[in-house]
């Protein structure tokens, strides 16, 4: 009895960008079984990635690699780009990743969206090749968008993958891509860049404090970094302050209430504010008086500041401290 021939079976990293959407077209009109992965830490959601696999019916699994990330943020082989974005180990250690699913899961290899000179750091050929090297999966990472200006991969040597059908797009234009997307009936995508805190200048910032004053992170702490407005108060003491309700109710989902101070005026309206890891009591009279400073109470009488802390709840009184006045304690970028 003659079986069907094995399905030849890929797996892509996924962004849910354009490129990584097409990339997986590219393959599958070559009978070739795709599907993705995509890898979730507080610097990069996978919601877009979910919302491609939907769209597409491409099957995507998500990897939280928060804590093997963070191990690599700390101090990138290549360094980083403009802010705390360390783009071209992110890509070896996501592939390093995928790599280890190819191999559990049977996939026969992998690919990207990746296109030949599209970003100026991160896609030119030799950070190419450096991903490769450093993923431990040399030889087996296939971009489809760009695959014939660049060398054979070990699936095209082996006639697993038609490099005939492959396509050669190169540069920042996106006139091919718009016009593949056509081809193929892709008419829902999202813009391309953004989504990564990490190429954020504010984000960067209170994420350099952090990791300036700190050795170990969990990611409630990595998620606070992007909501209020942050001060280093002392080498051991940091201070957020909500900005809007959203902000101010952000907060308060992310903290650690077995270790953080939260303060509030319950008699006016006004932020949030959090003390990561608690504070000495002179510090915490400083963050109540921030904290009311910021709040819609007359500047020059006393205040009663809610301090919320594990062993209980109290209120102390102080006068506000208007926000230029602590304006020297802010982490900016
Ligand atoms: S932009 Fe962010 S997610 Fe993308 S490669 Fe760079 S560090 Fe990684």
């Amino acid at each position: 009895m003659n079986h069907p021939a094995k399905k030849v079976r890929a797996l892509g990293l996924c962004s849910g960008g354009l490129d990584s959407i097409l990339s997986a077209l590219v393959l599958r009109r070559q009978d070739i079984d795709v599907a993705w992965v995509s890898f979730d830490t507080p610097f990069f959601p996978a919601v877009k990635a979910h919302k491609a696999s939907e769209r597409n019916n491409i099957p995507l699994r998500v990897e939280k690699i928060t804590a093997d990330y963070i191990e690599m943020l700390k101090n990138p082989n290549c360094g980083y780009g403009q802010q705390m974005n360390p783009c071209l180990d992110c890509h070896a250690l996501m592939f390093q990743k995928a790599g280890q699913i190819m191999r559990a899961d049977g996939f026969d290899f992998l690919f990207s969206g990746e296109v030949l000179g599209q970003r100026p750091m991160s896609q030119t050929k030799p950070s190419l090749r450096y991903v490769e090297k450093n993923s431990g999966f040399d030889g087996y990472i296939l971009r489809p968008l760009s695959a014939k200006k660049l060398p054979e991969t070990i699936p095209e040597q082996q006639g697993l993958v038609d490099r005939s059908r492959l396509l050669d797009i190169s540069g920042r234009g996106r006139k091919r891509q718009i016009a593949l997307a056509k081809e193929f009936g892709v008419t829902d995508y999202p813009a391309p860049a953004g989504g990564c805190l990490l190429t954020d200048k504010g984000y960067s910032a209170r994420l350099r404090d952090l990791f300036k004053h700190q050795s170990s992170y969990t990611e409630d702490e990595l998620n606070l970094l992007k909501y209020g407005r942050h001060f280093r108060l002392n080498p051991e003491t940091r201070l957020i302050v909500g900005r809007t309700q959203q902000e101010n109710e952000a907060i308060l989902k992310h903290q650690d209430v077995s270790a953080d101070i939260s303060l509030n005026t319950p008699n006016h309206p006004g932020p949030t504010a959090l003390l990561p890891k608690g504070a000495a009591p002179d510090m915490v009279l400083l963050a109540a008086a921030i904290c009311a400073g910021y709040s819609k109470v007359p500047k020059d009488v006393p205040v009663a500041v809610q301090v919320t802390a594990l062993g209980g709840v109290s209120t102390i009184t102080v006068i506000p401290v208007l926000p230029r006045d602590v304006a020297k304690f802010l982490i900016l970028s």
